[in-house]
């Protein structure tokens, strides 16, 4: 696989003129690339070392909206400056766009240079650390899915959102004559990735019309949750290029299967997997089993990071795919936590509890946090479920809307001790944002109902 760039091969590639623009960014609250087109230039000359943003983009909404109620950045605060730093070891070309390569940034204090601890790679970077601390190494997955239309964004947004159609006209799980028609924008996602430094697995449709699935092979933390923000918009920009649209909304229409981001966790200890334990029932450790116990019962207070719009709990429903329960189940698709490949060496756990629209590093950095709490406190895990889950009246409800995991994360005892307090607090008024602006709008659905009738 062609490895990421140096710094030395990024300034040789100036030089000749291979690279002439430099994508520096950082990924926002919401998982998204912002940033700014540096020439290649100024970037090896100068811009390498540092450059800056404003702060409110890390208080902000999927609108660019300037919420009031942060601690970190307001109006009355002026909205400063964040210093953006290149973390040098991410460089890599960007196969997609000419002459472009891509660097992603720590966001850090203006004036002390410390990490901004609200940042999403500040808050996953912290929970590796106290991994480490243990004696461990995460390596996740997180699987994309998606849906993908014919038509582009701008002009669906100029026809009002109204008569989507996507790609394909059935249920494409697993077909191949399907995605071969897709394959004029699937297989650049593929291969661009890829010669991005991406370790690219496979893509496969998915169990709706229209519906897509990336897998990139695990990775250590970090790495899988840069990679995830990469392809995720990639995605976009490729379908873009050809004149289709690539929605990650968990829930387009409500007749229709929603999109998740599954994720894979293992823990390793010098190069061994240490969730394995060949003597043991499924091959599974008592340390997974106190990883997997922390997961299970903290589930409700990290929801929101899994699912953090008023769209995302639409996807919560029975016979669809996704959990409704914080159960664990053997390779059982009706629960949250399945266990997958028991018995062998990639034994692991795979959260099925995320949507598409889930940031990578918060999810991985909550679930990280609550698997560590399992281990300190050596929880036991409870028994396996069998069967349909959904039906299952003992195991524990997912919450059920954004308000409810808006209250259990606000409460969460635990992750304020393990992300702190002003971290929870930040994320909880983002969660309390996007249900105000939800509950201030009059829906077509009420409209509709009860125009005439009520
Ligand atoms: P499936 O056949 O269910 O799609 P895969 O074998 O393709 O499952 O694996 C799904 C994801 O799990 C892939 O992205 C893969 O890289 C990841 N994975 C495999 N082994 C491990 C492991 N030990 N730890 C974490 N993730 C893993």
């Amino acid at each position: 696989m062609p490895a990421i760039l140096t710094f030395i091969d990024l300034k040789e590639a100036v030089s000749s003129g291979e690279i002439d623009t430099v994508l520096t960014c950082f990924v926002d609250m919401q998982g998204r690339l912002m940033g700014k087109r540096f020439h290649g230039v100024n970037f090896v000359e100068i811009s390498f070392e540092e450059t800056h943003c404003c702060n409110y983009l890390l208080a902000t909404d999927l609108e660019m909206a300037t919420p009031d109620g942060y601690a970190a950045s307001s109006w009355e605060r002026g909205y400063g400056d964040y210093v953006m730093k290149p973390d040098l070891t991410t460089i890599r070309r960007v196969p997609w766009l000419e002459n472009t390569a891509m660097v992603l940034c720590d966001i850090l204090d203006h004036h002390n240079h410390l990490p901004i601890s609200h940042s999403p790679r500040a808050i996953l970077k912290k929970q590796i650390v106290r991994l480490k601390d243990l004696g461990f190494e995460a390596k996740m997955a997180t699987e994309l899915e998606f849906f993908l239309f014919e038509k582009s964004f701008d002009n669906i947004r100029k026809d009002g959102f109204q008569n989507l159609e996507p790609i394909s006209g059935y249920n494409e799980d697993y077909h191949i004559f399907q995605t071969t028609k897709e394959e004029g924008v699937m297989r650049p996602i593929r291969n661009h990735l890829y010669a991005a430094g991406l370790p690219i697995e496979n893509s496969k449709g998915e169990a709706e019309a229209g519906q897509e699935e990336l897998n990139i092979r695990y990775s250590n933390a970090l790495a899988c949750a840069d990679h995830h923000s990469i392809a995720k918009h990639a995605i976009k920009e490729i379908a873009w290029q050809n004149g289709w649209a690539a929605t990650f909304l968990p829930k387009w229409h409500h007749d229709r299967v929603g999109s998740s981001s599954h994720v894979h966790q293992s823990l390793w200890k010098d190069g061994e997997p240490v969730f394995y334990d060949p003597a043991a029932k499924h091959g599974k450790s008592n340390l997974m089993d106190h990883y997997m116990a922390g997961l299970i019962k903290y589930a409700p207070d990290y929801t929101y990071f899994l699912a953090p719009y008023i769209n995302s709990y639409k996807r919560f429903a029975k016979g669809t795919f996704a959990p409704t329960k914080t159960a664990w189940s053997v390779d059982n698709r009706t629960a949250g936590f399945r266990l997958c490949g028991e018995n062998t060496k990639g034994v692991r756990v795979e959260c099925r509890v995320g949507g598409s629209d889930l940031n990578p590093y918060l999810a991985q950095a909550a679930m990280l946090a609550a698997g560590i709490k399992g281990i300190e406190d050596m929880m036991d895990l409870p028994p396996a479920t069998t069967g349909d889950v959904y039906q299952d009246a003992k195991a524990a409800d997912i919450p059920q809307t954004l308000r409810a995991a808006t209250g259990t994360l606000r409460n969460s005892q635990f992750l304020r001790e393990a992300l702190g307090d002003d971290v929870v607090d930040h994320y909880t008024r983002a969660a309390e944002w996007e249900q105000e602006e939800f509950d201030r709008v009059v829906t077509d659905w009420e409209i509709s109902r009860g125009f005439e009738r009520a």
